[in-house]
């Protein structure tokens, strides 16, 4: 059957790359069908009930700074949240929170089936209807055809999926779903480059068989017993607060030991991965508790955290033995551990294979360059991680709605955002393992931090239709009183005849021998905000602005004003940086460039650039192999109008 109605956008998949994308169409007034295997596992967590972290956080922060779902959902399913390195610089600093699954779930599955403009159906999509080199549709598995003007698939581990436990193996999406097979074969068929991935998770305990009292607790931050208690629960999404927060729940530590590693050990020859049953290449940062015993085999211990699924039930997810070995070695290799000697689990952890498609085969909007309309994101691009797919479905389905509304593709830059940084990466480099965001993959790092996601991202955000007015008017409130704020804190002079030496000394940390600024102050590495407005305003020339007319500053605002002011120098010189490296980074090169004949270059250069074909010269230059020399060289021939 034709399905009478036509889409703009059709999004395959419900996982977290897939609501995004089809929220992020919808919201710009796209006719948008969200194509499902289930409606009830819209938006699941296939593996750790987690969202953000190091990089994954600031993905989350930019997702949310452009409208989207992610980072709500989380304020509203989260048991417990920290902020990962709060000691060190705002650059590195990072949210994660603990979720609980069902309520995470929950939350986006509402926002789903309240966004106007999308329609959710559930079926899994067999077939994609392409003519010429254009896609016009999906075919479900009952037949039914839908026609659309774009294609996103987002169809996560699910094409060929096969999982692993021990020798043991079938076909499945993840475990309790089916696998995507008809799918992958159309798309073999289609002959994008695709290669095989894996990725594994560990098994599940109950929780009423962990002696907890033999482990150690870990608090989240903002509760007693927590670090930085009086400062409230953290908060993911600038239009989040902690009165959504549900209940806040403990997580709890325990190591694995000689013993454990022993039993792991011992089950080297039944595991899928030493004994080559599974081909495809996992995660080396997020490693099997096997393959951490194979090469760090001088460690006779790991922490493992145990960590809980939700309020509503006894599951716990112990992050650190993600496992494909078979049952009985994870049967014994859990129970030998601190407090589990008696646990039982209640489902056991496994290694999915599945198909992925080589990125470099996407132009920078993630279409896909074979095949007009049809757009990729989220793990089908070779990544791992929510947070990761969260983004990349957000930039496709963007992509996907702008080339509906016969607008130009829209690509954040890398000093612009992580989601700059992934997308460049991917499409340039490509992946070897499954990709995940780290800060260190950002060159301008200082510049792309969660605190200022917003005043990166959300007037992009509001111009393209993604943020509402309720979003758009709190950020505008926000950037006005930073900006009023610094004004008021550069316009304030304090004087060394009207401030005593031991209020200097107090305050300061020592006396000033001339006139600043109250924001030069600022710059101080020792001389907080709170301190500076300790000072006796009479001691001060009069400001443009006085601080009764400003009101009560938030939290926020005065975070930005003195960010703004303590790494004001390090930004202003990386923005330098940023400037000079545009031009080229910008450059684009011809379309009909025939790098075969840039003589000048050597054979591999001109092969590797005739392959990737990159967009601009920057991107040139970041593919493995194009050395600083070939790029000059590049440079010279374009600038001889070749
Ligand atoms: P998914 O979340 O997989 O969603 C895909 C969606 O598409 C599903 O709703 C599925 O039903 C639907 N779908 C697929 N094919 C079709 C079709 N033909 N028709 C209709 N619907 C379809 N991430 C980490 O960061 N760390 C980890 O340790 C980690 N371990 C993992 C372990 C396992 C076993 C699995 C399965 C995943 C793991 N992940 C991990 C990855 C994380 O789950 C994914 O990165 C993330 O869920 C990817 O999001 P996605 O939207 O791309 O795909």
């Amino acid at each position: 059957m034709l399905y009478p109605q036509e889409f703009d956008v059709i999004v395959v998949g419900g996982g977290h790359a897939g609501t995004e994308a089809a929220l992020a169409a919808a919201r710009m007034g796209c006719k948008t069908l969200l194509l499902s295997h289930n409606i009830e596992t819209l938006g699941q967590m296939s593996c750790n009930p987690s969202i953000g972290g190091i990089g994954k956080g600031h993905l989350v922060k930019e997702v949310d700074a452009l409208g989207g779902a992610m980072a709500l959902a989380t304020d509203e399913g989260g048991i417990q949240f920290r902020i990962l390195n709060s000691s060190k610089g705002p650059a590195v600093r990072a949210t994660r929170a603990q979720a609980d699954r069902i309520l995470y779930k929950a939350a986006i599955r509402r926002m789903l089936e309240n966004q106007p403009n999308l329609w959710l159906f559930q079926q899994a999509v067999d077939d994609l209807m392409v003519e010429g080199d254009r896609v016009v549709g999906a075919v479900t598995q009952v037949g039914i055809r839908f026609r659309s003007r774009t294609v996103v698939l987002t169809a996560g581990t699910f094409l060929d999926g096969k999982i692993h436990v021990g020798l043991q193996n079938y076909a499945a999406g993840r475990a309790g779903d089916p696998p995507a097979v008809s799918l992958s074969a159309r798309l073999k068929e289609l002959k994008l480059p695709q290669g095989r991935l894996k990725t594994g998770t560990p098994p599940r305990l109950d929780g009423r068989t962990i002696d907890f009292s033999q482990c150690t607790e870990q608090p989240g931050d903002g509760v007693p017993g927590g670090m930085n208690p009086e400062g409230g629960v953290p908060v993911f999404s600038f239009m989040g607060n902690a009165g959504m927060h549900p209940q806040q729940v403990p997580c709890w530590i325990t190591h694995t030991n000689e013993r454990t590693h022993e039993i792991i050990r011992s089950g080297f020859d039944r595991s899928p991965m030493f004994t080559g049953k599974i081909e495809g290449v996992g995660p080396r940062y997020c490693p099997s508790v096997e393959d951490k015993i194979n090469r760090f085999a001088d460690k006779d211990s790991h922490q493992i955290f145990l960590e809980p699924e939700g309020l509503t039930t006894n599951e716990y997810y112990p992050n650190g033995i993600s496992t494909s070995l078979p049952f009985d070695i994870q049967y014994d290799l859990v129970r030998s551990m601190k407090g589990l000697e008696n646990c039982h689990i209640l489902r056991p952890g496994y290694a999915i294979e599945y198909d992925y498609f080589d990125p470099r085969a996407l132009k920078n909007s993630f279409e896909t360059r074979q095949i007009n309309g049809l757009f990729f994101a989220g793990q089908i691009n070779g990544t791992t991680g929510y947070e990761e797919a969260a983004a990349q479905g957000l930039f496709a389905g963007i992509n996907a709605a702008l080339q509906c509304r016969g607008e130009t593709a829209w690509t954040p830059a890398r000093d612009q955002a992580y989601l700059g940084v992934l997308v460049d990466d991917l499409v340039t480099q490509g992946v070897t393992e499954p990709y995940r965001m780290f800060t260190s993959r950002a060159e301008f790092r200082l510049q792309l931090r969660e605190d200022n996601a917003d005043v990166r991202l959300t007037e992009a955000g509001r111009q393209m239709g993604l943020v509402d007015d309720a979003r758009w008017d709190a950020f505008s409130r926000k950037r006005d009183a930073v900006s009023r704020e610094t004004e008021r804190l550069k316009s304030t002079w304090v004087n060394p005849r009207n401030l005593p030496a031991e209020e200097s000394v107090r305050v300061l940390g020592k006396a000033i021998e001339h006139e600043h600024n109250l924001f030069d102050l600022l710059r101080r590495p020792n001389v907080s905000y709170q301190a500076l407005m300790s000072l006796d305003e009479g001691r001060m020339a009069s400001a443009d602005v006085s601080r009764e007319t400003l009101g009560e500053l938030s939290a926020t605002v005065i975070e930005q004003v003195e960010i703004a002011a303590k790494y004001s120098g390090y930004i202003d010189r990386q923005k330098g940086e940023v400037e000079r490296a545009a031009f080229y980074e910008h450059l684009r090169l011809p379309e009909s460039l025939d790098y075969m004949q840039v003589s000048a270059l050597s054979i591999e250069a001109r092969q590797k650039l005739a392959k990737h074909r990159p967009e601009t010269l920057g991107q040139a230059s970041r593919i493995s192999g194009i050395t600083p020399a070939s790029v000059s060289l590049l440079l010279i021939h374009l600038k001889k109008g070749g």
